[in-house]
């Protein structure tokens, strides 16, 4: 039996990628070890720009019928200031949401299965068949299926990135150790941010009348992190006493979860294979950006598929074109990703900077729409932009 495709991982880069191939008539299978709904290790934070790709995709209705409260506020309170806005629209979208992996993943994988794609759930690829240096297909739970593409979504210990030896570049070593758990009678407004030197914390709301919280230390601090896991994770927030005095009359729902991640970025082909999400390109979670990162890179892996499979491209030519778009577009973000994960207090020249961009609306909305990838951190600490933010924080009130 042959596919044209086959995507092993099905959660949120590899169910959107199967759904989209099958949607054009292609011949998808799509296996995960996992069986859904499943949790995994991943607040679940998804700014405009992945919900404008649900809209696309015409399952952002189905995501709200979860009861998940949209979010329309973003704050960062820095202590002596705090920067709180909205995000500029994508595609019309302005509200994230925060949906439990267990319930947006299930709704992927079903999604993929309703467009067609062959979903096989409780598989585990045992092997990644390599034929003359060009993958073939996969060997799981004793069978072998074969086809003319295999495409890694299969996270960041992805086997199938392993098995063709992709190699890191601009790599990152792990920043920041986080736990996050669930509170519920704890109200917020939006995603509100916590930074204080050497540690932060954040919440969202979510599915079930729930609110996430997750507290972040340095890597360097992990092990002493979790010594105590419980008594550090209170501590944290007791140094902002207005929030804990919120926390403190809320019920904590859930065990503590935590880990941490390293950067990378790898070339997403070869020789019979793709590889999207985490397989591909990893980064800190501390601006959330992994899940629409993972809905970016199903719709540009797509596009590039089928003008291969369509024969409008060489599949060389087809896949460096993504591989260039992803990287020009990711590597803004992954370099300030990359400095907030260090929960270094930020250096003079930004503190002035954050503490203009405090002193107006426009300037707060410009850094909040960074924050949920809406702007590129390049165009929004681009030197006529800044000059604007310093010229606004002088302007009388
Ligand atoms: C602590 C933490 C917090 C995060 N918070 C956020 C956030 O708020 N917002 C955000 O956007 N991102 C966040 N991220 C990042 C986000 O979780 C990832 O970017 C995203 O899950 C990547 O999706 P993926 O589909 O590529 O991989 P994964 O979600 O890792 O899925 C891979 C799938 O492949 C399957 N698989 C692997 N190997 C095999 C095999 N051999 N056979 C069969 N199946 C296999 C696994 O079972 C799994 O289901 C966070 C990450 C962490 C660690």
């Amino acid at each position: 039996m042959k596919y044209d495709a086959i995507v092993v991982g099905a959660r949120v880069a590899g169910s959107p990628t199967a759904m989209l191939l099958a949607r054009k008539g292609y011949r998808v299978l799509v296996v995960d070890r996992a069986t859904f709904p499943s949790d995994t290790l991943s607040t679940h934070i998804i700014h405009a720009p992945g919900v404008a790709a649900l809209r696309r995709w015409g399952l952002l209705d189905r995501m709200t019928a979860t009861g998940c409260p949209p979010i329309e506020r973003y704050s960062f309170d820095f202590g002596p200031f705090v920067i709180s806005g909205t995000t500029s629209p994508v595609d019309g979208i302005d509200v994230g949401y925060a949906p439990r992996r267990t319930v947006l993943d299930k709704l992927l994988v079903d999604a993929a299965r309703e467009s067609g794609a062959e979903v096989r759930e409780g598989c585990n690829v045992d092997e990644v068949i390599v034929d003359n240096q060009r993958v073939r297909g996969i060997r799981c739970n004793g069978h072998e299926y074969l086809a003319d593409l295999v495409i890694g979504a299969d996270g960041r210990n992805s086997r199938v990135a392993k098995t063709v030896g992709a190699e890191d570049y601009n790599t990152m070593p792990k920043l920041e150790y986080g736990y996050y758990t669930y509170f519920s009678g704890l109200p917020v407004s939006g995603i509100e941010n916590y930074a204080r030197p050497d540690r932060g914390f954040g919440v969202a709301p979510t599915n079930h009348g729930l609110t996430m919280v997750v507290v972040g230390w340095p890597y360097a601090e992990a092990r002493a992190y979790k010594s105590d896991v419980a008594g550090n994770f209170y501590r944290t927030i007791a140094q902002v006493p207005s929030f804990a005095a919120r926390l403190g009359r809320a019920t904590q729902e859930a065990p503590f979860v935590g880990g941490a991640v390293a950067g990378w970025f790898r070339k997403p082909y070869g020789d019979g294979y793709a590889l999207v999400g985490d397989a591909a390109y990893n980064k800190d979670p501390i601006t959330a950006q992994g899940i629409t990162d993972a809905f970016h890179d199903a719709e540009r892996c797509n596009r590039a598929v089928d003008d291969w499979l369509q024969g409008r491209a060489p599949f060389e030519d087809a896949m460096s074109a993504w591989h260039r778009e992803r990287d020009a577009r990711a590597m803004p973000m992954y370099e300030f990703t990359s400095q907030l994960a260090t929960l270094e207090p930020p250096p003079p020249q930004m503190q002035q900077l954050l503490g203009a961009v405090s002193a107006d609306q426009r300037s707060m909305d410009g850094f909040v729409s960074v924050m949920s990838g809406a702007l590129s951190p390049a165009d929004f600490f681009a030197e006529e932009n800044l000059g604007r933010v310093f010229a606004a924080a002088r302007q009388p009130a």
